[in-house]
């Protein structure tokens, strides 16, 4: 699919320096829009930044007929419509929020055939029965030429952004069989790829799928410290050294109520935040984005809420407050800086009590111990490697964990920099501890009692054991819920709703 010699190449190319001011193809660009053009169904798997939307506003450029867009949120579709129309092309959009007139002159022009790019929310598939009959209508009139699902993990269920109304999607190639779907995401996992291609019947499809390898982006982990405030502290600290002339950022949290806390704390220490979370009202919401966008504010302090259409290319760095719940969703929130290719930082805060606090949350989904281990395997690799002899290097560990061989880090990892230098810490024998901990679990368990893990760490230091209490009090609190933290993800312990430990 790489090849220069379809008959629409030369016009490719053209269109790519005229139109869009670009000098050459970024990788697997070429090939996705070949295989559109082509006919076929595609499903393509771009990291953020890797420029996706070119994957479908070329092709509609250099065909004839229409090219429907299909897109989560409002805010990326007028995002895309704005940047079109600045490169003087006519992208066209149908939402909630598109007036009585604005949809019959979407209508009129899909009647007349004059319409390239159509955007619209699933919901428009999904439940209007109007629209679906003037599109069958173009269909009919052979000027349907593809239909592009952008952001198509929204459709699974395993994703991070499941909606309804996406799952719905099938129908289109149900009702339009001959027309060729381009599904687009930046999601990596093999289960959430088989999941699309069930849901939008695109069984036969080409698939393409990029590294998740971001080689501008710096991954490191640093121990959060313990009190609430110490911790903000020790991020403003990090921000206005690496970032003292005001570049863009983003600090993820886990709570709402954190968010408020650490972005009033950070403005506090000198650094420039908003908040931003599901339970601001639209207006200031909005206008928190738009000040962090704009670039007048810093930091952007929020939850996950705050992801998907986020369009900003110059993010500097992404601060995690708090762990993400899994690898997968790491690589993704993380992956929002650096979008440009320039330089960028990816920083986490961890602690084993944000593990626990995590879990309590997230406990009622279906795959989140694996999920949350994969995150804390991640967190906790040291120097030296991870406590089951896997590698030190974090961009080797995300790669693995997307079944992809590791790339050449070049001492963009804390790891891989530190390991260039003398390691000056042994590692615990975490074995015996673990032992030792199993062995208090059966205890409980004889007695059918159940602990917690922080009341597995307190029985630990109050065992009356000679020597074995006075072991767990010899480390610090931080260093016994490392080894609780180890067996963890280790297997060793299974967890019940998040709480409850017992051996496995
Ligand atoms: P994605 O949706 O995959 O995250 P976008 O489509 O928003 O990425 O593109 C990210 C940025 O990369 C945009 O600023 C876009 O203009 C730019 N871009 C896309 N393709 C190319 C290319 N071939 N060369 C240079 N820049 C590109």
């Amino acid at each position: 699919w790489c090849q220069e010699n379809f008959p629409w190449s030369a016009k490719l190319t053209q269109m790519l320096h005229d139109v869009f001011g670009l000098r050459e193809f970024r990788s697997l660009q070429r090939e996705v829009i070949n295989a559109a053009l082509q006919g076929r169904d595609v499903l393509c798997l771009l990291p953020s930044g890797g420029g996706k939307s070119l994957c479908y506003q070329l092709p509609a450029l250099v065909s004839s007929g229409l090219t429907l867009v299909v897109s989560p949120l409002l805010s990326l579709i007028q995002d895309q419509v704005l940047s079109l129309r600045a490169l003087g092309i006519d992208g066209v959009c149908l939402t909630s929020l598109s007036s009585k007139e604005d949809v019959a002159a979407v209508y009129g022009k899909m009647d007349r055939g004059e319409l390239k790019l159509l955007y619209v929310t699933p919901e428009k598939i999904v439940s209007s029965k109007r629209f679906m009959s003037k599109l069958e209508k173009v269909h009919q009139a052979g000027r349907l030429d593809r239909i592009a699902i952008d952001e198509a993990h929204c459709a699974s269920a395993w994703g991070n952004d499941f909606r309804p109304d996406y799952k719905k999607l099938g129908v289109l190639k149900q009702q339009f069989p001959q027309v060729p779907i381009l599904a687009l995401t930046a999601t990596a996992t093999h289960q959430v790829c088989e999941d699309l291609k069930t849901i939008l019947r695109i069984g036969g499809c080409e698939f393409f799928r990029a590294s998740v390898n971001r080689p501008n982006l710096f991954y490191e982990v640093l121990p959060k410290p313990a009190g609430a405030s110490d911790a903000t502290a020790a991020i403003v600290a990090w921000i206005r050294k690496h970032y003292p002339r005001g570049e863009s950022g983003i600090v993820y949290c886990l709570t709402r109520k954190d968010c408020e806390t650490v972005a009033s704390e950070l403005a506090g220490g000198g650094v420039s935040a908003r908040h931003y979370h599901a339970d601001m009202d639209p207006g200031p919401r909005e206008a928190a984005h738009a000040t962090w966008s704009s670039g007048e504010v810093q930091v952007m302090v929020a939850t996950v809420a705050f992801g998907m259409g986020i369009n900003k290319p110059d993010v500097r760095f992404v601060v995690h407050h708090s762990l993400s719940k899994s690898l997968e969703n790491y690589y993704q929130e993380s992956g929002r800086a650096g979008r440009d290719g320039l330089p960028a930082r990816c920083l986490m805060f961890y602690r084993f009590s944000d593990a626990l606090r995590q879990a309590a949350i997230v406990c009622f989904e279906p795959t989140w111990q694996p999920n949350l281990q994969a995150m804390m395997k991640y967190a906790a690799a040291g120097p030296s490697g991870g406590t089951d002899g896997s590698s030190s290097c974090r961009r080797a560990i995300i790669q693995r964990h997307f079944a992809e061989a590791p790339a050449e880090c070049r001492c963009m990892c804390d790891n891989c920099c530190i390991a260039a230098g003398p390691i000056t810490s042994e590692p615990h024998d975490v074995g015996r501890h673990a032992l030792v901990l199993l062995g208090i679990l059966r205890q409980q368990q004889a007695k059918e009692k159940k602990a917690t893990l922080i009341q597995l760490v307190d029985l630990w230091r109050s065992c009356k054991d000679p020597g074995v209490g006075k072991e767990a009090k010899a480390m610090s609190r931080d260093e016994n819920e490392a080894v609780v933290a180890a067996m963890m993800y280790a297997g060793l312990l299974e967890l019940e709703f998040g709480h409850t430990a017992y051996a496995t």
